[in-house]
Formats: structure tokens, C-alpha cells, sequence
């Protein structure tokens, strides 16, 4: 997986990316272009579900992302204590230390969080939309709460949704630590309040990216 270098990258793949995150995320632009020189022009883009078409929408279109093949040897799964109701969830090998460090150091100060999604693969989101489906939701209406197959963070293995999953979190002591320290681990907010235009505020879904790492002095120096 390719690990953006740069600041300017990162953020360009948040725009394109998104809801999914990190470390590596890299967007397919939906254009076609005839030959050296000529105009491209953007492809409509669909999502196959069931046994129907649906065109993908805003924000979405033009932010498919690029996945290299993942096996099961190429996650590991977070330890039951950390996940909500000892839930089996998977994230990228890459991200399983940083994230452990960042859920050690969190109880450590007393806050406990709780994962409750990671790796999600485009067949799975098939399988979110498919259940709405049958409870006699319309894609219209799923797709404004459910990244379509193929656009979600989730299936990178790199991005976590914490608990609870909803608009709540972001009203908790858990959202307010992640505030303060999750960048020291590497990990961001993906949907930040006020982020890309188009995309809701996800509180609750964070995704791991190295580039972004910063210096937390409150974790790493001594005591007073
Ligand atoms: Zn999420």
C-alpha cells in the first residue's frame, strides 16, 4: 500500500478518498481520455448491488478509491477489550501497533474506548445496502448514510469508527481525547466538522495515516 509523502498528497486524498481512510489511500479519478492532448471526460460512475445499477452520486462520484488485494494474513484483530460488546474486527496489520499505543495510552488516562468497525470489505458495504434494501429502503435514501461499495475507508483496513458510531460521540470524553491526542499516534479525523464540502461530519471515524503524525508533549514527556 503507498503511503502519501506529503501534507499536499494527504490532503488531496482526503478530498478524493475519504470515508475510509488511511495510510494509503489512494482515489481513482473517473476520467477517460482519448489520447495524449485530448479533453477528458468524466465517466458516470456506477455501483453494482443485488442485481441492479445504481449511479454513484455526490459527493461520491469521482472519489472511487484503489485497493490493492488484501488477505487474511494482512490483518490482525483488535483485542476484544477494545472492541464494542467483544465484537471480531480486523484492521491493517500496519496500523495494529499505533493504534494499540493509542488505545493503551487512552485507558491509561482513564478514558476507554471502543472500536466498533474496522476493515470492512466492498462486498460487506453490498451487504449494508442490500439489508436496507430489504427493510424497504431505497438506495436514495441508504447512500446518505452508507459509503456506496468501493468509496468506503473501511475497506483500506486503515480507518476505525469508535463507539458509539452516531452524531453522540462527538458530544463525549472519548471524541474530546481523540481531540488532544490521537494525531500524536497517527491518527485524524476523515470527516472533520467543517472538512470537505459535501462530505457529513463523522466524529466517530478516524483513520490512520503516519505522515500526519505529531509530537503529543502531554504523552511523551515525564511527569511534572
Ligand atoms: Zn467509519
Amino acid at each position: 500500500m503507498v503511503v502519501q509523502n506529503s501534507k499536499r498528497t494527504h490532503a488531496a486524498a482526503i478530498f478524493l478518498a475519504c470515508l475510509t481512510c488511511c495510510g494509503g489511500s489512494k482515489a481513482v479519478t473517473a476520467e477517460t481520455a482519448a489520447g495524449t492532448g485530448a479533453v477528458s471526460v468524466p465517466a458516470k460512475e456506477y455501483v453494482v448491488i443485488g442485481e441492479d445499477r445504481y449511479d454513484v452520486p455526490a459527493p461520491w462520484a469521482g472519489n472511487r478509491l484503489a485497493v490493492e488485494v488484501l488477505v487474511y494474513e494482512d490483518f490482525r484483530p483488535v483485542p476484544l477489550q477494545y472492541t464494542k460488546d467483544n465484537t471480531s474486527i480486523y484492521v491493517l496489520k500496519a496500523i495494529y501497533d499505533p493504534l494499540i499505543e493509542l488505545l493503551d495510552a487512552a485507558a491509561r488516562q482513564g478514558v476507554q474506548l471502543e472500536i466498533s468497525s474496522g476493515y470492512r470489505s466492498a462486498g460487506y458495504q453490498k451487504k449494508i445496502f442490500l439489508r436496507m434494501f430489504a427493510k424497504g429502503r431505497s438506495f436514495e435514501d441508504a447512500i446518505r448514510f452508507v459509503a456506496p461499495p468501493g468509496y468506503s475507508e473501511h475497506m483500506l483496513g486503515t480507518a476505525v469508527d469508535f463507539s458509539p458510531s452516531n452524531w453522540r460521540f462527538a458530544k463525549t470524553r472519548d471524541y474530546q481525547w481523540l481531540k488532544d491526542h490521537a494525531a500524536a499516534f497517527g491518527f485524524l479525523e476523515s470527516y472533520p466538522q467543517y472538512g470537505v464540502p459535501g462530505f457529513p461530519w463523522e466524529a466517530w471515524h478516524w483513520r490512520y495515516d503516519a505522515t500526519e503524525q505529531t509530537v503529543d508533549d502531554q504523552l511523551t514527556s515525564p511527569d511534572p
